[in-house]
């Protein structure tokens, strides 16, 4: 791990087997999709943590949970837990996964998939998560803007169907994932007028076989410079990837290049994800102390 420079995070990372389509999304197809590769990847990036995102597919909060436990020991505590679940399957689901992460101190936060799935950020059967996320003092990333998944419906990805539990739960913190995209003038006015919620850079970048993929590079910082500007600070922004949509080092390159002083990219790149994730705190590994 690198030394001398305030620590880099990754807040958006995804590694696991229940990832659909995996060869069509990767930035490359012969991607080393496994702890190894990410690990060795975020070290030739220079990213300390990242933390690892679970997705909606995983059979169940059992199975999913295991996986993520492995990925934290494996990883030494470099790789931290993000747990998610599909309320669309029903309230039993929600209290069940609730129940199992209960007892769980590797959690870094919770993750929700509207416009994956079926249901705004302010449908009542999210109320048991919220709960838990603010008696664990969790933050909750919400999946926003454009889908992978065609059949995805972005009409429940906006960022301002987010402002009511933003509002409704204010000592719950909330991540914008993608920066809102392409909503982002949007996303940056509720990090803007609401102290909790955050946003993250992950996944703004097309395959790099895209046609216009530099210009894409360039368009997408300046449409970052221009939200956080507009937010008038960089304290609730952070670094993420989406690996292994995008590849790290270009991911990380979209931040470290933006034209601000050089002590907010530093807040991007980590400071403000280990401040958010309490990353210095939190129980690095299951067994660890
Ligand atoms: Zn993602």
């Amino acid at each position: 791990m690198a030394t001398g420079r305030p620590p880099r995070v990754d807040a958006h990372l995804h590694l696991t087997r229940w990832w659909p389509d995996l060869a069509h999304t990767a930035y490359r197809a012969d991607l080393e999709y496994n702890s190894r590769g990410l690990l060795e990847e975020m070290d030739a990036a220079g990213i300390d943590f990242g933390l690892v995102i679970q997705v909606y597919e995983a059979p169940n909060a059992e199975e999913a949970l295991a996986e993520s436990r492995t990925l934290a020991t494996a990883s030494g505590g470099r790789l931290r837990p993000v747990v998610t679940v599909d309320p669309t399957r029903g309230e039993a689901t929600v209290h069940d996964a609730i129940g199992l992460w209960e007892h769980e101190p590797t959690i870094a936060g919770i993750k929700l998939f509207p416009g994956y799935l079926p249901f705004y950020p302010h449908d009542p059967r999210l109320e048991p998560i919220y709960e838990f996320a603010h008696r664990r003092e969790l933050p909750v990333l919400i999946h926003q803007g454009d889908t992978l998944d065609r059949k995805g419906l972005v009409k429940f990805a906006r960022p301002i169907e987010v402002d009511e539990v933003a509002v409704r739960y204010s000592d719950v913190r909330f991540v914008l994932c993608h920066f809102g995209n392409p909503w982002v003038e949007e996303a940056a006015e509720l990090v803007y007028k609401d102290e909790n919620v955050y946003a993250d850079t992950s996944g703004l970048l097309a395959h790099p076989s895209a046609p216009y993929f530099r210009e894409m590079v360039a368009e997408c910082r300046r449409r970052l410079h221009r939200a956080i500007v507009s937010v008038g600070s960089a304290e609730r922004v952070l670094y993420g990837s989406d690996w292994p949509l995008e590849e790290l080092s270009v991911a990380v390159a979209l931040v470290a290049d933006l034209d601000l002083p050089p002590a907010d990219r530093e807040r991007i790149l980590g400071t403000n994800a280990v401040r958010l994730f309490r990353l210095g705190e939190r129980t690095a590994a299951p067994g660890s102390s």
